[in-house]
């Protein structure tokens, strides 16, 4: 981990200025606790690669949609990737611009076109012939003309997790690049639809700069091929997915990937048409940690359990994907280690967080989950009715509660008893 930005200062780690252990103490455990300093350079670094180019990014606001970090990347001046018309609600109550937003994924349902329309997106990214039907036939309803780019499958190995990789024939995601050509000239047919973009993601955790080079190109051909039939796109949107830090990755540094990606665009003829980066995780993974305490240590004949107060209802990744984040004590001690399974406390043996890590540590302990910012709290849920974290941002000496902590209470609020004659 190289982020300086949580570090320790006199053995105990740090986000910015403030100590972990206080605000564990403030505001209990588990809590997410993100780094306002750490999304600025983060997204700092995309921008110095777009600057006096016709390049700009667009937060994919899944990885991490928390309103206040909506809020810092639209003071920045992002643009946002949406999923849902959920997300682009958030856009708009944490002061993003929804007509800089593009509204990506597989089921866009009638009513949220109508919605995206209503507020004016800047581009739907289609990624199907019948969600083309369907736009058309909302937008003809709304009185308008949706903007649309179609989502490419280029068909390129993004060398990751088959569960986080997109962009393969057979997954199902874009329009197949064989029939792309095809679907462009049905767009262009619509009367509702005004065809200005291509776009393409190809998978996530990307750490290889080679699949992004491969799927640009095949994009490009693809716009050539458009051109020349008279149907002339304004933007390329190159995806997201570039990869972080998480142990021993080394996936190249943001400033040069973009910079690579807009050199080739230039070099191949099309450096006039606007390029598009849907960051997720390179902005926000490495700007947040999961702060747990351990509850119990369990030493038993084959292994040793660390059993905190986190769970795989907070953190998903390494349940999902067995994805691996470093775990370290917020307070070092000087004793020796002992290698723990850290898991928590929920009825599933997926339920683990890392696996055979060597912790110098104590019931009662803090462990700070590294690289906890990306699809951490996003991806939480309410399994074994366990209210969801609290979310914390740090900007310099401050820290600010940016979520509360959920109550047991709220979670079953919706739900209702069978009347007593049942
Ligand atoms: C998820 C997603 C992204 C962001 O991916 P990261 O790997 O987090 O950068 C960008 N674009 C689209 C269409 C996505 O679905």
């Amino acid at each position: 981990m190289s982020d300086a930005i949580f570090s320790y200062h006199d053995d105990v780690l740090h986000a910015e200025n403030v100590a972990l252990p206080a605000l564990a103490e403030r505001f209990g455990t588990p809590l997410y606790v993100y780094s306002k300093a750490a999304l600025t350079n983060a997204y700092r670094a995309y921008a110095k690669a777009c600057e006096g180019r016709n390049a700009v990014v667009h937060y994919a606001a899944k990885a991490n949609s928390n309103l206040a970090v909506l809020g810092v990347f639209a003071k920045l001046g992002a643009g946002f990737d949406i999923v849902s018309a959920g997300e682009l609600a958030r856009v708009i109550a944490a002061g993003g611009d929804p007509k800089r937003a593009v509204f990506s994924g597989v089921g866009k349902q009638a009513h949220e076109m109508r919605f995206a329309l209503e507020k004016d997106v800047f581009c739907f990214n289609v990624e199907s012939r019948p969600e083309l039907d369907r736009l058309n036939e909302v937008a003809a309803q709304a009185g308008k003309r949706a903007r649309v780019s179609l989502r490419v499958n280029p068909n390129v190995d993004a060398k990751t997790h088959p569960y986080i990789s997109t962009g393969l024939r057979g997954n199902k995601f874009g329009v197949a690049y064989e029939e792309a050509f095809d679907a462009y000239r049905a767009a262009a047919a619509m009367p509702n639809l005004e065809v200005i973009g291509i776009d393409c993601h190809i998978g996530s955790q990307i750490t290889e700069i080679s699949p992004y080079l491969d799927a640009t190109d095949k994009i490009l051909d693809l716009v050539e091929k458009l051109e020349a039939a008279g149907i002339s796109l304004h933007h390329i949107d190159v995806g997201g997915g570039l990869g972080i830090t998480y142990t021993d990755e080394t996936p190249p540094d943001i400033t040069a990937f973009a910079t690579t990606l807009l050199d080739h665009i230039a070099k191949r003829g099309h450096g006039h048409r606007q390029v598009m980066f849907e960051p997720g995780r390179s902005l926000v993974g490495n700007a947040g940690v999961l702060l747990t305490r351990v509850e119990f240590l369990k030493h038993g004949e084959t292994k040793n359990f660390a059993i905190v107060d986190a769970a795989m209802n907070d953190l998903a990744r390494p349940a999902m994907y067995e994805a691996y984040h470093e775990i370290d004590p917020v307070e070092r001690r000087a004793a020796d280690a002992v290698t723990y399974d850290v898991v928590g406390p929920v009825c599933e043996s997926g339920d683990w967080l890392g696996r055979d890590r060597a912790l110098a540590i104590a019931p009662g302990d803090l462990l700070a989950i590294r690289s906890a910012g990306a699809y951490g709290f996003a991806m939480s849920s309410n399994y074994n009715t366990r209210a969801r974290a609290a979310e914390v941002m740090v900007d310099g000496n401050e820290a600010y509660l940016v979520r509360e902590r959920e109550t047991v209470e709220s979670l079953f609020a919706g739900e209702r008893l069978l009347p007593d004659n049942a």
